[in-house]
Order: C-alpha cells, then sequence, then structure tokens
C-alpha cells in the first residue's frame, strides 16, 4: 500500500515537473541560489554569539569587538536583499503557475464535447479551475523553500552543533528524535481529510451555484428560506470538516513545540554540567544552545510542509483526473471537410442510446430536402431533441448513419459540420456583453456591417438603436434588461450572421404574446427561405407553413407526409394537436 502510495506520488511529482515546472528551471535555479546564501547566513549567525562570549566578553579582544557587529551588519544585509529577492521570485513562479494551470483546465472543459457537462457540474468545475490550483503551486514553492533553505539552514546550524560539542549534540539528537516520532501518524490522517474536504468544498459550490441559477424559481415559490437552509447546512459540514482539519493540522506544532521544550531543557542541565567540568567554554555552550534554539524552526516548517505538501499532491492528484478525463478526445479538426452547398440531410435507420443506456431513437429514416422546411412533431420524450444532438454531432449514432449532401456525418470533421449549421434554439444566451459582440458571436471575424445586416434582417436594429448607447450598449448578464422576444431576436440575428445551408430550429413552448409571435415569424420565414429548415415544432401554424411533417413517436417515425395528410390518415397526428 505505502510503495503503492509513493509510486504515485513520484508518477505525479515527474508529470507536474514536465508539464508545469519545468519551463521555470532557470528562475527555480536563481531563487534556490538565494535561499541557499539565505540558509547558510542564517546557521553562521550562533559562531558570531561564540565570538562575542569568548573573544570579547571574556578577553575583552579589541579586534573583535569591532570585527564582530561589522560582520553582523554584512550577514544581515545580504540575508535581507536574498529575502527579498527569493521571495519575490517564487511568487512570481508560483502566480504564473497558478495561470497555466486555470488555463489549461479551462481550456480542456471548453474543449470537451457535451457528454462531458452532464458528468461534471459546474460548481466542481469552478472549484478544480479557480479554487484548487494554488494549493499544488503553494506546494511546491513549500518543497523548494524546505530543501533550499530549511533543510540547509536545519543542516548547517547541526553542522555548528557538532563543531560545538559532539556529545551534546548526540545527547539532542535523540531527544528531538523522539519529538519527531509522533508526527507520522498525524501526516496520514491529514492526507485523508484533505481529500474529503475538497469534495465537500466542490458539492458546496455546485449547490452554491444550482440555487443562484435557479433564483427566478426560488423567489417565486418563496424558497429563499428553504434555500438558505440548504446551503447553510453544506456549509456547516464544511465548517465542521476544516475544524476537524485544522486540529489535526495545528496539533503538529504545538506537539513540536512540547517535545522541543522538553529537550531544550535537558540539553540546558546537560551541557551546563560539561561547563562545570570544563570540557566546554561559555562562547561553547551559548552558540551551541542558539544554535538549537534556531534548529526547531527549520525543523518545525520541515515537518509542517508535509501537510502543505499532502494537500496540493491531493489538488495535483485532482489536476490530472481532470485532464485525464477524455482520453477518447478528438479534436475537432479531426476528420474529412464536409462541404455543403445545399443542405440535404438524410438519416438512414439511426439508432440512438445515451451513454446512460437510454435509447432514445431506433431505426430512424428521414429525408430532410434541400432547401425545403421539415416538422418534427411529437410528445415530449419522443426523440425530436435527439435528433437534433446527432446532427450537431453532440453524439455519434449507435447505429446507421446520417448524410450531409451524401457525405457521411460520423466521418467529418466537428467543425465543418457545426459551420454548415445554425440553430434558434430555446436557451438563449446572452453574454454580459455588447449588443454588437452578442450578434457578432455568430460568426467569427463578422465585420461591423455584417452584424448591422443581421440585426435588420432579424428586426432587432430598432430595439437596439434605442438603446442608450446603441450597439455599444450591454445588454447585462443572462440579458436581464431584454424581453423575451428581443431575446429570440438577438438568436435569429446570430443565425442570419452565419448564414448556414441548415438552419435547426426548436420552437418556444410557452407562447409570446401574439403581436410578437408574428413578428418574430416573419424574420424566422425570411430567415429559413432557401435553406433547410428542420423545426421542432409545437404550434400549429409552423406545421402547417412546413414543407414535409414527420411524427416522432417513442423514438421512432410514426408517420411522415404534409399536415394536410397527415391530419387525414393519421389519428395519432390528429390526437397530438387535439384535432
Ligand atoms: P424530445 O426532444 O422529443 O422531448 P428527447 O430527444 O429529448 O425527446 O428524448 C428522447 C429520450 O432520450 C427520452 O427518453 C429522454 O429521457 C432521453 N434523453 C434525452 N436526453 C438524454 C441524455 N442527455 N441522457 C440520457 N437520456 C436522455
Amino acid at each position: 500500500m505505502k510503495t503503492v502510495q509513493t509510486a504515485k506520488f513520484v508518477s505525479i511529482s515527474k508529470r507536474l515537473w514536465k508539464s508545469n515546472i519545468r519551463k521555470y528551471t532557470k528562475l527555480l535555479v536563481i531563487t534556490g541560489l538565494l535561499l541557499v546564501v539565505t540558509a547558510i547566513t542564517t546557521s553562521v549567525q550562533p559562531l558570531l554569539i561564540q565570538q562575542v562570549f569568548d573573544k570579547v566578553f571574556k578577553q575583552h579582544d579589541h579586534y573583535y569587538l569591532v570585527l564582530v557587529p561589522l560582520a553582523i551588519i554584512v550577514l544581515f544585509t545580504i540575508q535581507g536583499f536574498t529575502l527579498y529577492f527569493s521571495n519575490f521570485l517564487m511568487g512570481k513562479f508560483t502566480n504564473s503557475m497558478i495561470a497555466d494551470m486555470r488555463k489549461q483546465l479551462f481550456t480542456h472543459v471548453m474543449e470537451n464535447e457535451v457528454e462531458f457537462y452532464s458528468k461534471n457540474d459546474s460548481g466542481s468545475l469552478l472549484a478544480r479551475i479557480v479554487a484548487e490550483t494554488p494549493y499544488v503551486t503553494v506546494a511546491v514553492a513549500n518543497f523548494f523553500n524546505a530543501w533550499c533553505r530549511q533543510f540547509i539552514t536545519a543542516v548547517g546550524l547541526f553542522a555548528v552543533m557538532l563543531y560545538q560539542s559532539v556529545e551534546l549534540t548526540l545527547v539532542s539528537l535523540v531527544a528531538f528524535s523522539v519529538a519527531v516520532l509522533p508526527l507520522k501518524r498525524v501526516t496520514t490522517r491529514l492526507k485523508k481529510l484533505h481529500r474529503q474536504i475538497n469534495d465537500k468544498n466542490a458539492f458546496l459550490n455546485s449547490r452554491v451555484i444550482e440555487s443562484l441559477s435557479g433564483i427566478r424559481t426560488v423567489k417565486a415559490f418563496r424558497k429563499e428560506s428553504f434555500e438558505v437552509d440548504k446551503i447553510s447546512n453544506y456549509i456547516d459540514d464544511v465548517d465542521i470538516f476544516s475544524t476537524k482539519t485544522m486540529m489535526v493540522a495545528y496539533i503538529t506544532a504545538p506537539l513540536m513545540l512540547v517535545l522541543g521544550g522538553f529537550s531544550v531543557a535537558f540539553v540546558i542541565w546537560f551541557g551546563s554540567n560539561e561547563l562545570i567540568a570544563g570540557r566546554m567554554t561559555e562562547g561553547n555552550l551559548v552558540a551551541f544552545i542558539s544554535a538549537l534554539m534556531m534548529f526547531t524552526r527549520p525543523v518545525r516548517s520541515l515537518s509542517s510542509s508535509g501537510g502543505i505538501m499532502v494537500k496540493g499532491f491531493v489538488a495535483a492528484e485532482r489536476y490530472f483526473e481532470m485532464l485525464d478525463t477524455t482520453p477518447k478526445f478528438i479534436s475537432r479538426d479531426h476528420g474529412d471537410a464536409l462541404s455543403v452547398t445545399r443542405g440535404d440531410v438524410v438519416f438512414e435507420q439511426v439508432g440512438f442510446r445515451y451513454p446512460n443506456g437510454t435509447q432514445a431513437i431506433k431505426d430512424v429514416s428521414i429525408h430532410f430536402a434541400a432547401g425545403k422546411k421539415t416538422a418534427l412533431v411529437g410528445h415530449s420524450g419522443s426523440g425530436k431533441s435527439t435528433i437534433f444532438n446527432l446532427i450537431m454531432k453532440f453524439y455519434e449514432p449507435t447505429e446507421g448513419r446520417i448524410l450531409i449532401d451524401g457525405q457521411s456525418l460520423a466521418k467529418a470533421s466537428i467543425n465543418s459540420a457545426r459551420d454548415s449549421l445554425a440553430i434558434v434554439s430555446q436557451d438563449i444566451f446572452i453574454f454580459d456583453a455588447s449588443a454588437l459582440d452578442n450578434i457578432g458571436y455568430g460568426r467569427e471575424g463578422a465585420t461591423e456591417e455584417e452584424i448591422i445586416a443581421a440585426a435588420k434582417a432579424a428586426r432587432c436594429h430598432e430595439f437596439i438603436m434605442q438603446l442608450p448607447e446603441g450597439y455599444k450598449t450591454t445588454l447585462g448578464f443572462a440579458g436581464e434588461s431584454l424581453s423575451g422576444g428581443q431575446k429570440q431576436r438577438i438568436a435569429i440575428a446570430r443565425a442570419f450572421l452565419r448564414n448556414a445551408p441548415i438552419l435547426l430550429m426548436d420552437e418556444a413552448t410557452s407562447a409570446l404574446d401574439p403581436k410578437t409571435e408574428a413578428d418574430l415569424q416573419e424574420s424566422l420565414d425570411e430567415l429559413s427561405r432557401d435553406r433547410t429548415t428542420i423545426v421542432i415544432a409545437h404550434r400549429l401554424s409552423t406545421v402547417i407553413n412546413a414543407d414535409h411533417m414527420v411524427l416522432m413517436h417513442e423514438g421512432g417515425v410514426a408517420a411522415t407526409g404534409t399536415h394536410a395528410s397527415l391530419l387525414a390518415e393519421s389519428p395519432l397526428y390528429r390526437n397530438h394537436f387535439g384535432i
């Protein structure tokens, strides 16, 4: 078990070195050297104290009277400089490394396909990207500080102690070893607690995000205090756990202090006997005791660095775990480049099962004719959105194939497939950016003229011009300042700008007012003209206007035809519209 843990620690450290630390080698070498100088200037201090006692106090040596204070000034000045620069460089290293890790994680999260988001909620992603990354870098910085400064300081002080008295050093060594033993059990327990606390924090994050994103529902049902109680429970849970962890983490320092105190007392008693017996001078003894007192500091710091390392190790493990979530990850440019001119979409005996095993559609064959409008109708859960998900290449069919202008969608690159599509869906995302940028989201590199033309086509122009700063007006987080109809128009403008041969539309289930509705319909008709349009239809008016109808039922195609033919032939269809 222990060797497995060590092997894991070594492999994660190696990976971290290669992917995140190696590029800072130069900076770390300089920092390391500065830390070594700091360590040396600290550990020679007891030697000066020895000279003060033996040469100045006892022998009244005037040469040393000047030399020692001068040496102290030089030593402390050097230490001041090295400390400042090593702290500064180490800070620069940790900040850069945190930034690198956050960018890597965020890029990875963005690059993933939809399945990833159903497995990882935004709360835990947020925790990993923002909150946990610093633990890793703090641990790395601590590691350098521990080995380049604290360890060398400890070794230096130990050498000074040996130089003063070998016997006394051996006695102290035994006394201090006894003090270190209980610490091992504490670190093992800490490791477990840290993993649990990270999980609990991630859970809390996701619950808070959930409550906030559903704030309107919370308010409408007057569930504020219910939410407060619920979240408070999670907060309390984290609090109790943090306190528990803290109690374990903080026990190391007092443990060392108390046991260290006993050891120092014993050493003073033993050393004084040596002095009385004439085997040590006053200078020797005072220098030894100062070295010993100073020795506890780097040792304490080294022992507490265990906890920091463990915390960092756990965070690094989770960081790589996240980066490794999709080993099957395929570049979105991988595959054939689709060349779509007409926009003919054909489903050939397509079946699809979601990763959780739900068979959403089976044996679906549909021809979405180029340039025509096809309406998909059917009860909720009949598989309409799944058809969209497959065309958008969010998932690959488990059976059959999809052809676009005669080319296999499965073999096509994700990017080229999505370039041939525009979507007007119900969940319209408005960014906290200007109206211009919000519409410009529809196509990268669109000029201002093109954006305004799209806005005019979608009839956004009028209301945007009435905003305080026109197209430069920030639309506000989640488009709070826009009406439902206006948001729809922004989505339509994006689709106009995209100018793709295939248009997917997901019709609103909730009705807008009739005037807005009729206005929108005009823009939508214009948008779908000469494009292959596939619309998930809920309204009778939409299906009447469609060229072709596909009635979905329990994951299969129940009937196809025109509105008139289905009305005549399909009881299921009549039933669906309550006719
Ligand atoms: P519709 O759009 O007609 O309401 P869907 O295509 O959304 O129907 O759903 C078809 C079936 O697939 C339903 O049984 C639904 O529960 C299931 N389903 C939809 N999305 C997922 C998903 N992400 N994971 C698992 N099952 C899903």
